[in-house]
């Protein structure tokens, strides 16, 4: 599974982080809002429901799932 997501919208609010805590952590950009980011490039497919919701809850709709 592959996952895009949209810096530009991110401003790493970690609802994702809290529905996929494996997929995702937030990292501090300094001089911009905090982002998401990937911990694993290409998620298991036994995680697609937790990715799944990440995609649904994320206040910015910053994320898709892309494969
Ligand atoms: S929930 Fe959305 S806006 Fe918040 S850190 Fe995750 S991808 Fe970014």
């Amino acid at each position: 599974m592959r996952i895009q997501i949209d810096l530009q919208l991110c401003q790493g609010h970690g609802v994702c982080v809290e529905e996929a805590p494996e997929v995702f952590r937030v990292v501090s950009a300094p001089g911009r809002y905090d982002h998401a980011e990937l911990i694993v490039a290409e998620p298991d497919e036994s995680l697609r429901k937790q990715v799944e919701a990440a995609v649904k809850f994320c206040p910015n709709r910053s994320l898709k799932i892309v494969d």
